[in-house]
């Protein structure tokens, strides 16, 4: 295992009716910006439970934030609440609200243009935010990452910003979710683990069995949470995955890999695929490229998750790249390029980015420009 620290601040909230807290957790005395997406949670009474349990309070509404969030909106936000001297942020949404906010909360503290953050990768002093999570997938809403676009030059990067300082979790609020955006809420969270899991073998027992539960878990509760988005005990089961999969607790000690967001986040830019849908497809070529890198952990990943066993190595590999694909095929999304029209122009647009960029990705650092079209090439 290798040295690592371990600090998560962010205090989770989970369950049924527990927006009413928010009074107790919010200090008072804060000037509290609201932020909020396109009006989903109008349309779901989310919002009418926020402002009724923040009554007295002393709020500003912040709209607009997109999916993808754009840091051409996001720079609207900053000088508003620079203006109204906000010093308390609420995220009321998925991981786009909440990652936008979390470049507010450094942009309000910084003299220059927000971009300039994104571009360095981490945000010097923020201000405290919390979250009212509205849609799983990205854990934004347990760790310190976002991920932010520049709509007029077709990038999209991550940073890291500040935690939470609390996360409600209210399963009732993904009722309204519609089945795509639940498929790409489960794909992301599958993807988060497999990031983190499937790399060297043998580091750590303990961080195996977790990711592995976490897996297990998606797999057993995607038909029903697909079937039937009103189910509580299923939605629940979902959501602390998805916040779990991505809040650092499975990467204590081990290495990670990252190659298949980073060729992800290229598709989204260039294209405006849906995060987890783009993962649904390039996971399968990073698998497919890398397969002898990552030997040992296909092989227990396709016993252990899929219950594979006899035949060759070889096959057991063909079989639970396979079953992987199929996995994502069942959430009803796109395992190929192809299916959405995406080829060889992309390709080279993104091989051509990382390679300016001497862009490195994966546990073994070996994801370039040429890989990336390899895995891309895969995915066809
Ligand atoms: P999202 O982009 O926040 O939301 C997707 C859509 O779902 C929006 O149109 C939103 O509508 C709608 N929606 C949200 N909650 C809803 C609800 N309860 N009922 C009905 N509709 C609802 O989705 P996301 O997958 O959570 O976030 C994706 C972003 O996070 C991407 O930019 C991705 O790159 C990033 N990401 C971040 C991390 C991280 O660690 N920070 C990790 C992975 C991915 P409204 O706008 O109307 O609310
Ligand atoms: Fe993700």
């Amino acid at each position: 295992m290798n040295n690592f620290i371990y600090h998560n601040p962010t205090k989770l909230v989970f369950g049924k009716g527990q927006i009413a807290r928010l009074p107790k957790l919010i200090p008072a005395g804060k000037r509290i910006m609201l932020t909020f997406g396109g009006g989903s949670v109008k349309r779901n009474g989310v919002y009418d439970q926020v402002v009724a349990a923040l009554e007295g309070r002393d709020l500003v509404e912040f709209w607009g934030i997109e999916a993808n969030p754009s840091v051409e909106t996001l720079r609207e936000a900053i000088a508003l609440g620079k203006e109204r001297k906000v010093d308390f942020l609420l995220a009321v949404g998925g991981g786009s609200v909440i990652d936008g906010t979390k470049l507010i909360a450094a942009g309000l503290l910084y003299d220059g243009d927000a971009w300039d953050i994104v571009l360095k990768g981490q945000a010097g002093k923020t201000v405290p935010l919390a979250t009212v999570l509205t849609m799983s997938a990205t854990g934004s809403e347990m760790n310190s990452g976002a991920v932010i676009s520049r709509y007029e030059t077709k990038e999209k990067y991550a940073f890291y910003g500040d935690y939470p300082v609390f996360s409600i979790l209210d399963p009732e609020t993904l009722y309204s979710l519609p089945k795509r955006q639940v498929a790409c809420g489960l794909a992301d969270t599958f993807v988060h683990v497999l990031e983190q899991y499937m790399t060297t073998p043998h580091q750590s027992r303990l961080m195996d069995r977790w990711a592995e539960g976490i897996l297990h878990t998606v797999v057993e509760i995607a038909p029903k949470a697909l079937a039937d988005e009103r189910d509580y005990d299923t939605m629940s089961e979902y959501m602390l995955s998805a916040t779990l999969a991505l809040n650092d607790m499975i990467r204590m000690g081990v290495t990670q890999d990252w190659a298949t967001h980073m060729i992800g986040h290229e598709l989204t830019a260039l294209h405006g695929l849906t995060h987890g849908a783009t993962l649904a497809i390039v996971i399968n070529g990073t698998l497919r490229v890398l397969r002898g890198q990552k030997r040992g952990k296909l092989l227990q990943y396709g016993e252990r998750i899929w219950g594979i066993a006899g035949g060759s190595e070889e096959e057991r590999i063909d079989r639970t790249i396979a079953a992987n694909e199929a996995f994502f095929r069942s959430l009803g999304l796109s395992t190929r390029l192809s299916e959405e029209g995406i080829g060889e122009e992309t390709i080279a647009e993104i091989e051509r980015r990382f390679t300016a960029a001497g862009d490195r990705f994966g546990e073994a650092q070996n994801v370039d420009g040429a890989m990336a079209r390899r895995i891309l090439e895969a995915c066809l």
